[in-house]
């Protein structure tokens, strides 16, 4: 199916039998299990499809396991006590064991977004007809060509109607069609691509990465909150850094974020951007090692190279630090929530993790026994450390709060007197060019 410029692909099957690929019983979740025999013994096709064949194919372990059918809802509902139908102009089954929710899709035709947040489009138009579909269509409305995999339970092989066994041997991430369509029906694909590449370790096709960045803008049409689930998505699960560096390799990356980039791009020393790398870093790491992660604290991370420009600017300018400090904190966040739908139980603690930065050089008694016991202390202490590792400038803070954390009654006792070095900002100037270090004057924030 590879003509090139079609933008509607031809569907041609290849099957690939049960001894010439990876994907495994063993490997599926017993539940989908279930669900597939159940509907194969009703007399219905019954396919594992999506990530999860993808994921198994390489080698990899899926998050979860997604069915496709050509049972109508109804249909499945009817086989299943433990089901509920969800959606309005698609319905999906979902068949709940315990926590876990297999979800059965009927076959779709007509391309879709896949997200069900574009029923309409801007003028309030319906977008397209919601249809059920054959096989070939389900396979060619996906987006990625290892995308469109379906595991047959009925003989265990894999259908393949779009080129995906072989793209994914290659480890390649290929739109199915023509990309540049593809991107414009929905830009969020875009994020998918490089997501998933950096997920799998693939790389992007040609033809699909070449639209990438002159595309990248159509990312500012897509819904907010949506493009909120996918930076989760990019950033939480374990492949951040790789994510960073792909978004920035495809320009997309000052897009999503286009603060935090122009600060980076302006930053000499490239310091705000370690900073960043480092982070993402570290966020990989604790992922790994199954501790949580947090958005508030990702997403301070992220727009730190936009709220130390913004702090800069407004400190050429002369104004007072405290109030510098808070009017970029609200700037930059209100001006990144035009593109992503940050809430603003993440907001908030990420608002706190910047202005308490200042506070740690702070170390009259008091001050120490209270920012010990604020809520966002541990965060806004790892993201100093963070700021340290990046460019060292802290070291004296990091080992006082450090033994204050151990010692708590100590702490007031042990202080050093001096804050000599503490608390200054990334180096940056608003034209780029390195700022000298100035050592900072005791403030009275908090
Ligand atoms: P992940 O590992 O992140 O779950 P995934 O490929 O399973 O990756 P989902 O968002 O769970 O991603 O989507 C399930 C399937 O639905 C995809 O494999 C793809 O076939 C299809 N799909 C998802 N989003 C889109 C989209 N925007 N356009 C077309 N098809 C999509
Ligand atoms: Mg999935």
């Amino acid at each position: 199916m590879r003509s090139e410029n079609a933008s509607i692909p031809v569907p041609e099957l290849r099957v690939i039998p049960r001894d010439a690929h990876a994907v495994s019983r063993k490997d599926i979740s017993s539940s989908a299990l279930r669900v597939l025999y159940r509907l194969r013994d009703s007399g219905f096709a019954a396919y594992l499809v999506g990530g999860a064949v993808r994921d198994l194919i390489v080698g990899g372990h899926p998050k979860d396991f997604d069915l496709a059918t050509d049972a109508t809802p109804d249909q499945v509902r009817q086989l299943f006590r433990n089901c509920r139908l969800i959606g309005r102009r698609f319905r999906l089954a979902h068949v709940v064991f315990g926590r876990e929710i297999i979800e059965v899709a009927t076959f779709r035709a007509n391309v879709d977004d896949g997200s069900g947040d574009r029923e309409v489009h801007d003028g309030g138009r319906l977008l397209r007809d919601n249809v059920y579909g054959s096989i070939e269509d389900d396979a060619i409305r996906r987006d990625f060509t290892v995308n469109a995999l379906y595991y047959a339970i009925e003989d265990f092989s894999v259908r393949d109607y779009v080129g995906g066994f072989e793209d994914a041997q290659n480890r390649l991430m290929r739109l199915i069609g023509d990309p540049e369509t593809r991107y414009r029906e929905d830009p969020v694909r875009m994020l998918r691509a490089v997501r998933l590449a950096a997920k799998l370790d693939f790389e992007i096709e040609a033809a699909t990465a070449e639209p990438l960045p002159r595309l990248a803008g159509l990312l500012r049409e897509a819904a907010p909150a949506r493009l909120f689930e996918e930076c989760l998505k990019l950033f939480l699960s374990g492949h951040a850094q790789e994510s960073f560096l792909r978004l920035e390799r495809h320009r997309l990356l000052e897009v999503l974020f286009p603060e935090s980039a122009q600060a980076m791009a302006a930053n000499r020393s490239g310091a705000l951007r370690t900073m960043v790398l480092e982070g993402l870093r570290g966020t990989d790491e604790r992922v790994a090692n199954d501790e949580p992660v947090s958005p508030a604290f990702l997403f301070a991370l992220l727009l730190w190279p936009a709220y130390c420009r913004a702090l800069a600017t407004l400190q050429a300018q002369g104004m007072h630090a405290v109030e510098a400090q808070r009017r970029s904190a609200d700037r930059v966040t209100v001006h990144q929530l035009q593109t992503i739908a940050l809430p603003r139980r993440f907001s908030l603690p990420m608002q706190e993790i910047w202005l308490l930065q200042t506070r740690f050089s702070l170390r009259q008694p008091k001050r120490v026994s209270r920012l010990l016991s604020h809520p966002r202390f541990r965060a806004a202490f790892d993201f100093l450390s963070l700021r340290e590792a990046a460019s060292p400038d802290h070291a004296e803070d990091i080992a006082f709060w450090r033994e204050a954390q151990l010692q708590p009654g100590a702490a007031t006792s042990a202080l050093p007197g001096s804050d000599a070095g503490g608390g200054e900002d990334e180096e940056l100037d608003p034209d780029g060019a390195p700022r000298r270090r100035r050592r900072r004057r005791r403030n009275r924030a908090g």
